[in-house]
């Protein structure tokens, strides 16, 4: 089995690397990604020797770079490449539509032209929009994406589902909910606020803090994706998500208590625009259909990757430089 990850360099794409290659020692993994400032090959120090990995650096909007790879035969694509920061794409749109969507769809194009056995498309609980106090999202949830990140990643769902509808190409989608874990780039809220505590810095938190997140560790996600790939029926959505809902704000305090900062650190920030109030998945789909259960407890997995950072400060020290530091003064201002 050849499998095509895309955006394997990025945090998801390069925790999913990792556990494929652990888990399936008979496949090949070619991994294209174009290396943004999101893009750290340093992610995948461990496998980098592993003779079934292979890097390739390009972008997937670009088709004829694309069509080549695919000339060289891939059964599966597991597509996690994006522009993925909401506050960047309230700030820059364009290449989130560039890439979200033209990129998508040159990926499906190729898949059409040169034929796979699964493409699955990871997306995001946020195409969803946004919940009131009760209630949960369903894989029937009508799509309503409030931010232009959200909106880049609905567009690109509809065209996968389209290529399947029209063309017959065995996708599926996942739609899950926030991911923690190793390697998050610093601009996310936990590795952020993990960061900025250490270095007793204020912690920007948007709004009153109220916004809630449901949590998933990053390898029930992967295993997750997994079973997709592997056992679901094509032209399905598949829902996935934790049952771990909480405020911004508690997870913000969990961190301080486990480094041992003062909350005096939080300083509360203009709301980001548009902000979504809360996302809550029902994931009972894939736990019927395919039997996914997650296997971190949400306590348990939380301290431990405050560990993680903790032991690998260099990998995020050598990330909060550069390109980095300049969209951090525009977005929080110098602080
Ligand atoms: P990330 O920003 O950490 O990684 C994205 C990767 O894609 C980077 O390595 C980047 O270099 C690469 N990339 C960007 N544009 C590219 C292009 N044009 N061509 C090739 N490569 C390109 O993102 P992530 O948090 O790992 O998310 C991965 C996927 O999972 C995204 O599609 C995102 O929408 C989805 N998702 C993320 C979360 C989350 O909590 N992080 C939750 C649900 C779904």
């Amino acid at each position: 089995m050849k499998l095509l990850v895309t955006g394997g360099a990025g945090f998801i794409g390069s925790n999913f690397i990792q556990y494929m290659l652990n888990r399936y020692t008979n496949y090949e993994i070619l991994n294209l990604d174009s290396l943004t400032y999101a893009g750290n090959l340093e992610n995948l120090k461990l496998v980098q020797d592993n003779s079934n990995y292979t890097f390739v650096q390009g972008d997937i909007s670009d088709q004829k770079f694309v069509y080549n790879l695919f000339q060289q035969g891939i059964d599966g694509v597991i597509h996690f490449a994006a522009e993925s920061h909401v506050d960047r794409s309230i700030m820059d749109p364009g290449v989130f539509v560039k890439t979200n969507v033209l990129g998508t769809q040159v990926l499906l194009d190729a898949s059409k032209k040169y034929g796979i056995k699964k493409f699955v498309h990871v997306s995001t609980d946020e195409v969803y929009g946004s919940l009131g106090a009760t209630g949960l999202f369903t894989e029937e949830t009508p799509l309503a994406p409030n931010s232009p990140y959200s909106a880049s990643k609905a567009g690109s769902d509809l065209l996968v589902r389209s290529y399947f509808e029209t063309f017959g190409i065995p996708i599926n989608i996942t739609r899950c909910s926030n991911n923690y874990g190793p390697y998050q780039f610093p601009e996310k809220l936990i590795p952020l606020i993990i960061a900025n505590a250490l270095s007793d810095k204020s912690l920007p938190v948007y709004g009153d803090g109220q916004n809630v997140r449901d949590w998933l560790h990053v390898e029930d996600h992967c295993s997750a994706i997994d079973l997709v790939f592997h056992n679901g029926i094509s032209g399905e959505v598949y829902n996935i998500g934790g049952n771990n809902e909480r405020t911004n704000i508690e997870i913000v305090q969990k961190i301080l208590l486990q480094l041992g900062k003062p909350e005096s650190l939080i300083q509360f920030v203009k709301d980001r625009l548009g902000h979504d109030r809360r996302y809550g998945i029902d994931a009972s789909k894939i736990s019927k259909e395919l039997g996914w259960e997650p296997r971190h407890n949400f306590e348990s997995g939380i301290k431990e990757t405050i560990q993680w950072y903790l032991s690998n400060r260099d990998w995020w020290s050598r990330i909060q430089s550069g390109e980095y530091r300049k969209h951090y003064v525009a977005q929080y201002g110098s602080r």
